[in-house]
């Protein structure tokens, strides 16, 4: 196979084990002689990688009593619906903070009642976190988004709200060690750090479900899937397989502190490159850079470089570097399973192409 980089932002790059192991399971499913797409959802084999995947979760983040997590189709998208469909009743806080945030906000307005937006960054095309701004007491929720995914900016505190905390993890999950007794849901697509497309996790305190008076569409109710074990029609089983393998590999190399180090230094050597080097800046406010997708365009003077940057670097093996449209430039998304080798090589392009341009 051809020696790549892969710095896609999503679906993102998963450790090879949980790729051999899922190869694996596709031919034969535990000794069962059934491949894992064709398994019956109804086994005690495939109900052990449900519970399996649930406890995996339940370690990594250090869970607490109270808490179920979910595995339900539908992408970080549909969270945002379900957010909205099992705790709006009257109003809701939105902190505006890039296009996902705006997404999940636009859900919430859609049901009905009353939806603020506490604080927004488009006026700086979201480059920024804002602070500052208050959270409304009366609010039934406040949504964040804690790691901006286009715009490479994050929220790395987990923050204290006077009313129930929601956040879209969906690009920074497992990244680093998160209290998670400080949020009331916790919600993310898969593919963007913990496994393949296909399937969200959500993280739900159950205390903070049942107080809506309207009705939940079955489907979009979390009680649904908490009642039947996120087994209340078929789960997306390849996607949560590849899933429990990636938390095993996790688990097996340290767990979310030790992918945390990695991350954090993996982060601070691209950044430093980003600074350092006469042809890049930043686009993220300093103190907000993400840890997991680091943005950045060409210096101030050097803008007609980029596609030539682009093409030099894709040459080189660097594959999904190319910023989103919103933002333009590059994007390197360095989640759990990229290297710092790998994130090593980036920067060597990145210093070659600045001795060429001498
Ligand atoms: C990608 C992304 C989404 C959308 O995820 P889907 O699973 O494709 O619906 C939502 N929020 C954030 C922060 C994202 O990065």
């Amino acid at each position: 196979m051809k020696k790549v980089h892969v710095f896609n932002a999503g679906p993102c790059l998963l450790p090879q084990v949980a790729i051999d192991n899922a190869i694996e399971a596709m031919k034969d499913f535990k000794g069962t002689g059934v491949s894992l797409l064709s398994v019956s959802h109804r086994t005690k084999e495939w109900e052990a990688v449900m519970d399996e995947c649930r406890a995996n979760w339940k370690e990594l983040l250090n869970i607490p009593e109270g808490y179920e997590v979910l595995f339900l189709g539908g992408g970080a998208s549909m969270q945002f619906l379900c957010v909205a469909a099992n705790l709006l009743e009257k109003k809701a806080a939105y902190l505006e903070t890039g296009l996902w945030a705006k997404k999940a906000c636009k859900e919430a307005k859609g049901l009905g009642g009353d939806v603020v937006v506490v604080a927004s960054s488009a006026d700086a095309n979201y480059s920024y976190v804002p602070k500052g701004y208050e959270i409304p007491a009366d609010a039934d929720y406040f949504h964040i988004t804690t790691n901006n995914t286009i715009y490479g900016t994050e929220i790395r505190t987990d923050m204290d709200s006077p009313v129930p905390l929601v956040a879209d993890m969906s690009s920074d999950i497992l990244s680093r060690p998160v209290d998670v007794s400080k949020y009331a849901v916790i919600y993310a697509g898969a593919q963007k750090n913990a496994g393949p497309a296909g399937v969200a996790v959500v993280i739900v305190r159950k205390d903070v479900l049942g107080k809506v008076s309207h009705y939940i569409p079955t489907m979009l109710d979390y009680r649904t899937h908490i009642d039947k074990g996120s087994m209340f029609n078929t789960p997306p089983v390849f996607a949560v397989f590849v899933m429990n393998e990636t938390l095993k590999w996790l688990k097996g190399i340290g767990g979310v502190e030790a992918i945390h180090e990695r991350n954090k230094k993996k982060a601070a050597t691209l950044y430093a490159e980003i600074d350092r080097n006469s042809l890049f800046r930043g686009t993220a406010a300093v103190e907000d850079r993400s840890i997991m997708n680091v943005t950045f365009v060409m210096a101030e003077g050097k803008e007609e470089l980029q596609d030539e940057f682009l093409a030099f670097a894709k040459e080189r093996g660097m594959v999904g570097i190319k910023g989103h449209r919103s933002v333009g430039g590059f994007r390197a998304s360095i989640y759990n399973a990229c290297s710092q080798e790998d994130v090593e090589a980036l920067v060597k392009v990145m210093q070659e192409f600045e001795n060429l341009k001498k």
